[in-house]
């Protein structure tokens, strides 16, 4: 069995051919113009993992950026998005600034990374 891939690591976005073996664990990676496709081929077969970026309220009413400060188990992602979504930021909320930690007992930290409008 194969599966195709766009590698996400950097803009070159390569198309990656992974084969599978009987157990569905990646055998053969074609197309990755360097080492990290291969390692995130592998990653995206057995594990796959993504950062999470969206918005927070503040509580003056307008809105903050956010993302997870490292990748969490894709599976969780829609159970991150529902506290994030919950959650309300300090009107005075900075980049940098913390608002979730170990979000659904990952490492993952929900963290500010812009300004309010
Ligand atoms: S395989 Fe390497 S060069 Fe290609 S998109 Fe992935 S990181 Fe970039």
């Amino acid at each position: 069995m194969e599966r195709q891939l766009t590698c996400i690591v950097c803009p070159r976005g390569c198309s990656l051919r992974v084969t599978l073996d009987a157990d569905g664990k990646p055998a053969k990676i074609e197309g990755n113009a360097c080492p990290r496709g291969e390692t995130y081929a592998i990653a995206e077969c057995t594990a796959p993992m993504r950062t999470v970026t969206s918005t927070v309220k503040c509580e003056d009413g307008t809105v903050i950026p956010v993302k997870t400060d490292r990748a969490i188990p894709k599976g969780l992602v829609f159970e991150a998005m529902k506290i994030i979504n919950a959650t309300v930021a300090p009107s005075g909320a900075k980049v940098g600034d913390v608002l979730v930690r170990e979000i659904l007992g990952t490492e993952a930290s929900i963290v500010v990374t812009g300004k309010k409008p």
